[in-house]
């Protein structure tokens, strides 16, 4: 089974028309690194159809997102998308200096939830919840290069 079997399925049973060109952007997705930005799934898509669009790729992305089978992650101001997967739903940490993202299990959110649910009766709504800050190895960068003062 491929890695977007489950996402051709989803978008079927949603009635979504699986055009060569879209079926090309999702297979680019799913074969893809993780967390793609909009150019690199260009770049795979156009690599099996030339006459691809840059357009065409916005467009598809965005319909895959609203239907639920991609997932948008925000790095630095542009955007990067992945294949939805439900059983292994995350959320994520984008580092301001490198612009990595990494994948946190819901896990690490559930006290939080249910802090703010308890707390303030706030449901919040963590679906697509990123935290930014600095990642491992941008950070003992910083500390390679010492302290200042003291
Ligand atoms: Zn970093
Ligand atoms: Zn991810």
């Amino acid at each position: 089974m491929s890695k977007h079997s489950g996402a051709l399925k989803e978008l079927r049973a949603k009635g979504c028309r699986l055009t060569p060109q879209r079926l090309l952007i999702l297979e680019a997705i799913a074969e893809g690194s993780a967390h793609m930005g909009v150019d690199e799934v260009f770049r795979r898509a156009r690599e099996s159809y030339p006459y691809l669009d840059v357009a065409t790729v916005y467009r598809t992305l965005r319909l895959f997102r609203e239907l639920g089978v991609v997932t948008e992650v925000g790095i630095a101001d542009r955007l990067h998308f992945e294949l939805t997967d439900p059983a292994a739903r995350h959320h994520h940490m984008v580092c301001k200096v490198c612009g990595s993202a990494f994948d946190l299990s819901p896990y690490y959110l559930e006290q939080f939830r249910e802090t703010l649910s308890r707390e303030f009766g706030f449901e919040p709504d963590l679906g697509n919840f990123t935290v930014t800050g600095t990642c491992v190895r941008c950070g003992s960068r910083k500390e390679l290069r010492g302290p200042i003062g003291n």
